[in-house]
């Protein structure tokens, strides 16, 4: 039998229901799946560090223990050879996520032929879901139930709040 080692490397800022989705799906195809908070220099503004997004994280899978969450520095396939992992897990939400996950898979498989990609899809429900929409929604009061968990959304709330006031000096209504 073969010992398949996938990472599922993301933002998570904040980890989505999809997220946990994808991560319950993948936990049980899976021997071992790392959750991999990359460090993207694109990101400037994040909402979370990467500590905090490590430790939503963490709770948030507790119970799964072929699951485990780190955090990366640079390049997706030099962390898996490291690791020692076979599969790289990307989800796929609508066809517009196709087009950049190919091109991302078909690099990767060229700089390292030994790991592989695989798409799962989530549920219905959240194949709209990104952790960008949560951000939005957050900043504009709207509700997230249903979208991140309840520990999630309080402290995407806290946060953004806290954002708020430090950027206007006033209090969100
Ligand atoms: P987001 O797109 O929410 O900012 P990330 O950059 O953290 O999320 O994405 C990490 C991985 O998780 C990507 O493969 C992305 O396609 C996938 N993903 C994100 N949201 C969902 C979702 N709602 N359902 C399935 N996969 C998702």
């Amino acid at each position: 039998m073969k010992n398949i080692v996938a990472i599922y490397p993301g933002s998570f800022d904040p980890v989505t229901n999809g997220h946990l989705d994808l991560i319950h799906r993948g936990s049980k195809l899976f021997d071992k799946l790392i959750v991999a908070i990359a460090r993207n220099l694109d990101k400037t503004a994040t909402l979370f560090s990467m500590e905090e997004r490590k430790q939503m994280l963490q709770a948030m899978t507790s119970e799964l223990d072929n699951v485990t969450v780190d955090t990366f520095e640079g390049l997706l396939v030099s962390y898996c050879i490291q690791q020692n992992a076979n599969a790289v897990l990307r989800g796929i939400r609508a066809i517009s996520d196709y087009e950049f996950e190919l091109q991302m898979a078909l690099m990767n498989r060229k700089m390292e032929p030994r790991v592989e990609t695989v798409f799962m899809m989530p549920a219905e429900q959240y194949s709209y879901l990104s952790s960008r929409i949560v951000r939005e929604i957050a900043k504009l009061g709207g509700p997230l139930n249903g979208l991140v968990p309840k520990m999630v959304e309080e402290r995407v709330r806290e946060r953004v709040a806290q954002r708020y006031i430090s950027a206007t000096g006033k209090h969100l209504l």
